[in-house]
């Protein structure tokens, strides 16, 4: 384990290196335990650069059995092993020179998964951020661009793939038993971008034609036995390339694009190029193992992956602090890729509860940081939904602010004048500021200021003027490091409502800049008054979440219901029915802490019936606006002395009293979204069971009885509607027959497929109450779990820390202690799954008095430890700050 420990980088130390990394030349001889790396790596001193600067290289863990300089061995006087660098002096002042380092690897001993490890017998790497390091001394920083020649060294019998980034050129026997591979990648690339997989691996096959008539090979390798589940995975993939031609105008650069699932892995995907290696999470589906949402999902990460072809790899990032260059953008660009696959308005009601879930609570609170941070002591902790989803919404606003066609110039400058190089956000938003001639000075300040903003608004129509008036006031809440704020330049769509439910034309506005739909709030506080405005309307605001924001503005029920049934804008109706929720479940909460009933208001109630059973409404958003605020949504509402117990009663007594009331038309819903046609894994189809499943929950709160989750679970044929009933049974039922039944039938029905087992832990880790935390330390012990694979510690452990608030947060702490211990585990072996899951403490401060000083102990019990990570101390003691 790294233990150097304190080193804090920062943006102002960015310095160019002293040499140029022209190509790179690396030979791989693959054993379990003793891999031999040969890197032979062509520098010159970068013109300028002092004279008598050394070459130094990045290192990590690593064990180095021979230098050389030019093919001759290096005196021992000549150069420095620090533990972290290579240091070699008396380097030549003007012409190249060759560096050839022999470094010994045991992938099988490497569970950091960084680097080259082995995932169930295949070997593979993972360079990103920081991994290449792990491999050979390097420059490992990705403003140090080189072309890669790589050659693999195998047994014939084991590793029958050999792969690695760009073409192969050449493929033979090597003695006894072995085989190699060599690759040659033409497209200069930092070093997080390399990758070598060798295995025995199935593959499926298909081509697709490029829009200038390239044909280009498509492999995605897998399991053998599996290869049946990547044809959906092959499937988006086509649609994503033909995608980002008619959209992007991007054309894929090389003859063949790979892709590689691996069952261990600690993040989603990543994008080497030319061969993307993937968690198989997001690459295997089929009806009866994934679910609606797997499939979603793995649409989405198989386009983002492949995006950042040209957004991260054509143009990578200059230094770690630009991550979201790469992140911020490529995730903007798989969110409109989806949004054209499926519904527009659905997928932005979906991407803005994960937003507000992950990002608006870490920016609320001790890890939040800015989307472009100044500072990190790890970069691993800085992939973070503020990095890559607010990174999302800025992106989002720069094309707001321009319109489609500005942006897409701006873009088009993007590549063409950051083509092959590495570049800054500056770099990127001065492209917009060129071609639109507008001054993004005080926008990009959404890039530096940390914390959601928040928008206060008032409203005031003057009859006898037919004036209407809006006064908005923004706040940025202090951060860590960043007490004091500007004021941001904040994109707000809206629209005036009539009272006979049309939209009033806008005619003239004075007090600020209004752009179409878009109303420009620059100033502290600013009053827009729009003029020629025949009745009182009613104000939607934040339309499409064009900002991402919070809003204080109290509208009526009947405002609120107003926009609900009239907007055009689906997501601004989701939204309302979401705003008269809220106060809903504050009131029950409020209800009781004092020991009192919760009541409910049937208005609002109603409204939400109507709309559950509008037919004008496409089913995937009326499933949305039934599926209430989370009980994390309400504990950010509720904001500080946050009791869980009592926001999950209070969520729950309003399913109920929706349920009661609504219980005719859920029933109606069960029946009629119900479909015997072959399953079909289309955003419509999937509508619709998102709705009968709805129903289906409102349904057994109604009757609170078990017999319907039941048979639905017997009947289920595919995942989504086998998967949602046990978590009705298991949440709603957690002691009866029928869900222990139904819990054994699922897990030997699925036995030997970890990745739906996956699913049986995660429902279970979620089961509400002080039980749950047992139920997880005894499904620890469990055969079917196993420590050591990142996918079952977060399905198990993760998703109870993050997900079950009542849970894990229960109120003698033992939630808290727990996840320490097994954080101070997990972190002997995998520092950065370890780092990840303790950020599921990250609202400490937000909860009651008691509860909190546990959260604390346990923060302290990991903060004293002697031996950790760089990455778990750096999470542990900026949530103690
Ligand atoms: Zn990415």
């Amino acid at each position: 384990m790294r233990t150097e420990t304190g080193q804090v980088f920062t943006l102002a130390d960015y310095k160019p290196t002293d040499f140029i990394l022209e190509r790179i030349d690396l030979t791989f001889e693959l054993h379990p335990l003793e891999t031999k790396v040969t890197a032979r790596s062509l520098f010159h001193r970068r013109p300028g650069a002092a004279t008598d600067a050394p070459l130094i290289l990045d290192g990590d863990e690593l064990v180095m059995t021979s230098l050389l300089l030019d093919g001759i061995e290096l005196a021992r006087d000549r150069y420095e092993e620090t533990g972290r660098h290579l240091v070699i002096d008396g380097l030549p002042e003007e012409i190249a020179f060759e560096i050839t380092v022999e470094t010994m690897l045991a992938p099988a001993n490497n569970t950091q998964l960084m680097g080259l490890y082995r995932s169930n017998g295949v070997y593979c790497t993972q360079c990103e951020a920081e991994g290449f390091r792990r491999i050979t001394y390097a420059y490992d920083r990705p403003d140090a661009l080189g072309v890669y020649t790589v050659h693999i060294i195998a047994d014939k019998a084991t590793c029958p793939v050999m792969l690695s980034n760009g073409n192969c050129i050449g493929k033979a026997g090597y003695g006894e038993g072995k085989h190699f591979a060599s690759w040659f990648d033409p497209h200069p690339k930092p070093s997080y971008l390399f990758a070598l997989v060798a295995g025995d691996l199935g593959v499926v096959e298909d081509t697709f034609t490029t829009m200038s008539g390239r044909e280009v090979a498509l492999k995605i390798y897998v399991e053998h036995g599996k290869e049946p589940r990547a044809a959906y995975a092959m499937d988006a993939l086509k649609r994503s390339m033909h995608w980002d031609e008619e959209v992007f105008g991007r054309e894929y650069d090389l003859d063949i694009f790979m892709i590689v699932a691996v069952s261990d892995f600690n993040m989603g995907a990543m994008e080497n190029k030319g061969l993307n290696i993937f968690n198989d999470k997001y690459v295997l589906a089929d009806p009866e193992t994934a679910t609606d949402a797997d499939f979603a999902n793995i649409e989405a990460i198989i386009a983002h992956e492949y995006f950042h072809n040209w957004t991260g790899n054509r143009i990578t990032c200059r230094d770690w602090f630009q991550l979201c260059l790469k992140e911020g953008l490529t995730v903007y660009r798989d969110h409109e890729f989806s949004a054209d696959q499926r519904s527009r308005a659905v997928k932005r009601i979906t991407e803005v509860r994960h937003l507000k879930s992950e990002q608006f609570p870490e920016d609320a609170g001790p890890l939040a940081h800015p989307v472009r941070p100044t500072r990190y002591k790890e970069i691993n902790n800085f992939y973070t939904s503020t990095v890559y989803e607010k990174g999302s919404e800025v992106t989002r606003m720069i094309a707001t602010i321009l319109g489609r066609e500005t942006f897409k110039q701006g873009m088009d400058l993007y590549f063409e004048r950051h083509d092959g190089k590495a570049a800054t956000i500056e770099d990127f938003v001065k492209c917009f500021e060129d071609v639109s001639e507008r001054d993004l000075g005080q926008f990009s300040r959404w890039y530096h200021q940390a914390g959601t903003p928040l928008v206060s608004v008032s409203t005031e129509y003057d009859a006898d003027q037919q004036e209407f008036s809006v006064s908005l006031e923004q706040i940025v809440p202090p951060t860590p490091g960043q007490a004091r704020k500007e004021p941001m330049h904040i994109p707000l769509k809206f629209g005036l409502i009539l009272p006979n439910g049309n939209e009033a034309e806008l005619d003239g506005v004075t007090g600020g800049d209004v752009t179409e739909d878009v109303l420009h709030l620059t100033e502290r506080s600013q009053t827009f008054t729009f003029t020629n405005i025949p009745a009182r309307p009613v104000l939607s605001l934040n339309r499409g979440f064009s900002a991402p924001i919070n809003v204080d503005y109290t509208l009526t029920t009947e405002d609120l219901t107003q926009i609900a049934v009239h907007d055009r804008d689906l997501f601004a109706r989701w939204q309302a029915l979401n705003s008269l929720a809220l106060p809903e479940l504050t009131g029950a909460v409020k209800a009781l802490r004092k020991g009192d009933a919760p009541t409910f208001n049937p208005a609002f109630i109603a409204a939400l019936l109507a709309a559950a059973a509008d037919e004008d409404l496409e089913p995937a958003f009326r499933a949305q606006a039934l599926a209430l605020p989370s009980e994390s949504d309400l504990a950010r509402e509720i904001g500080a002395n946050n009791d869980p117990d009592a926001n999950l009663v209070a969520r729950l007594s309003l399913l109920n009293a929706i349920g009661l009331t609504g219980r005719k038309i859920f029933a109606n819903l069960f029946e009629t979204m119900s479909s015997s046609a072959p399953f079909k894994p289309d955003a419509a189809s999937a509508g619709k069971r998102a709705l009968r499943n709805t129903a289906l929950t409102y349904l057994s709160f109604a009757d609170n009885d078990p017999t319907l989750a039941r048979e639905t679970f017997d009947k289920a044929d595919n995942m989504t509607d086998l998967s949602h009933a046990l978590t009705v049974l298991a949440h709603h039922y957690p002691d009866s027959a029928e869900t222990a039944e139904a819990l054994e039938a699922f897990a030997k029905r699925f036995e030997g497929n970890p990745l739906v087992l996956d699913k049986w832990f995660a429902i279970q880790a979620t089961t509400p109450g002080p039980d749950a935390l047992d139920r997880v330390k005894s499904l620890m012990e469990s055969p079917r779990f196993n420590a050591g694979n990142p996918n079952r510690v977060r399905a198990l452990i993760g998703t109870f820390a993050f997900s079950n608030l009542s849970g894990f947060a229960r109120a003698d702490g033992a939630g808290f202690a727990f996840l320490a211990d097994q954080v101070l585990d997990i972190d002997t072996r995998n520092p950065q799954l370890a780092s990840r899951l303790l950020t599921s403490m990250r609202s400490w401060r937000m909860l009651e008095p008691q509860r909190a000083e546990y959260a604390k102990r346990a923060l302290a019990k990991i903060d004293s430890s002697a031996s950790l990570s760089v990455d778990v101390r750096d999470i542990a003691e900026r949530m103690l700050q």
